[in-house]
């Protein structure tokens, strides 16, 4: 804490880990007295950087670039960018140490970065967009790479922010690598990867309902957030037979009592991906349905809630609401959605509740998977990643009994996924020696 001192995301995620993980270490000889947690939670680097450009208008913009390089004991460090103007080091600190026992948990040998800029895509044109990714390449290529650092997307970054990075790269690199993941198709992009996320989540949440000899099946789900994550999630759910009632962005969210079936889906991808609209216009399509301004979805009535938008976008408060509203599973799609008095009220009631660092892992666990194909110059089938997406779900959520299944048979999730994420990093790190 004096460390940090202005670093309150950053804290709260340490604190979450170190709260489960300290026990684990002083039980455990090869790990006490090693300071390893310690070692952990600093940065292996930060770097930060200046990223001018030039709007439409012609006016010079400053904005500040950031790559946080957390953990490479397992492997090239690997995490998403994120433009958004709430980006700061806290944030960025918080998200980036998530990803290394995010990443330790998918099994693939991937260490743990995260990155990006308080750069505001909305209102941007395409020409800004890009000029603006280009600068911020112009400065991060140097250190980035193949096997040293490889980028995804995040908030604000998709497959179009992508393509714009990957051509900077090239032309500056002047070599065709896997540096970034989430690549378009025709140009070494992974099928599946836009769903991962999304999907990964909600075969997270079907594991844990099967623990219960339960499913999606007639289930009411409330979903928050309508961007990459979101829609896949919602996708997924659809196709398991639940029944989406929600979805959100930062103004408010809709409430579809009848539904958000599969045609109003396509719609909802349309307008945020294509149109770059506002949830709220979900209405001009769907009178029927309703619009809630400025508040989040989890007031509800639901089954399953599926987190899919932001770091504390879910309190106690809403916790308990949802709890009295029958709610029996909760899958985060999104990094640390859930507060912390939020998740000890999940776990006082004993719902299934799973942390985003285990179920949001299946987007950069296909990540890894494109990295594959990458070196391997060859590209699998939709059948055979998405299998394989579903294999590490199924794995990680097995690590997570394995580790947080208590002598009453409860499952916590929570500290199943923090204690089987620090082992293989921990391990590694120690064979390495003081570094
Ligand atoms: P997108 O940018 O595609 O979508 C983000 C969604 O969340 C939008 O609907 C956005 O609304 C909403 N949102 C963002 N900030 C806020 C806020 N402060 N308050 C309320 N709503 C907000 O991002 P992704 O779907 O990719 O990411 C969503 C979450 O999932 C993040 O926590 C991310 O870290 C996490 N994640 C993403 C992965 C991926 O593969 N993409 C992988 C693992 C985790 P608006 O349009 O109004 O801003």
């Amino acid at each position: 804490k004096q460390r940090n001192p202005h670093e309150p995301e950053f804290l709260q995620a340490v604190e979450e880990v170190a709260e489960t993980v300290i026990p684990y270490i002083v039980e455990h000889d090869i790990y006490y007295g090693k300071n390893i947690l310690l070692r952990m939670v600093e940065p292996e680097r930060v770097i930060t950087f200046r990223v001018c450009w030039v709007d439409d208008a012609g006016e010079i913009r400053v904005n500040r670039g950031y790559r946080i390089q957390m953990n490479s004991a397992i492997g090239p460090y690997k995490g998403g960018l994120r433009f958004h103007p709430t980006v700061n080091l806290s944030i960025l600190k918080f998200l980036a140490f998530e990803q290394v026992f995010k990443n330790s948990l998918t099994t693939l040998p991937m260490g743990g970065g995260k990155g990006g800029s308080d750069f505001d895509p909305k209102g941007k044109s395409d020409n800004e967009i890009m000029r603006f990714c280009h600068a911020f390449m112009n400065e991060l290529f140097r250190h980035i790479g193949h096997n040293t650092d490889v980028p995804a997307g995040d908030i604000g970054v998709g497959a179009r922010e992508i393509g714009f990075l990957f051509g900077m790269y090239k032309k500056i690199s002047n070599g065709f690598t896997g540096v970034l993941t989430g690549k378009g198709m025709s140009w070494g992009g992974s099928l599946i990867r836009p769903e991962a996320t999304g999907y990964g989540a909600v075969y997270f949440a079907e594991n844990m309902l099967k623990t219960k000899n339960d499913s999606f099946e007639g289930k009411n789900v409330v979903i928050s957030g309508s961007g990459n994550v979101a829609q896949f999630a919602a996708e997924k759910v659809l196709q398991l037979g639940g029944k989406v009632l929600t979805l959100s962005d930062s103004s408010g969210y809709i409430y579809d009592e009848e539904g958000i079936d599969a045609d109003k889906l396509k719609f909802v991808m349309h307008l945020k991906n294509e149109k770059r609209g506002r949830i709220h216009e979900y209405l001009e399509k769907y009178p029927n349905a309703k619009f809630v301004k400025g508040k989040t979805p989890w007031e509800v009535t639901c089954h399953i809630a599926l987190p899919c938008a932001t770091q504390n976008e879910l309190n106690e408060k809403d916790a308990k609401l949802l709890l009295q509203n029958g709610c029996i599973c909760v899958s985060e799609g999104a990094n640390m959605p859930s507060t912390k008095g939020a998740i000890a009220a999940f776990h006082k009631a004993k719902i299934l509740f799973a942390p985003g660092k285990a179920s949001n892992a299946g987007g950069v666990a296909t990540s890894g998977l494109e990295m594959t194909q990458n070196s391997l110059r060859y590209k699998w089938t939709r059948e055979e990643v998405d299998n394989k997406l579903k294999d590490i779900m199924s794995n990680i959520h097995d690590a997570c009994i394995e580790y947080g299944k208590d002598e009453n048979g409860y499952i916590d999730y929570v500290k199943g996924a923090n204690i089987a994420g620090f082992v293989k990093v921990a391990d590694a790190m120690l064979a390495q020696g003081i570094v």
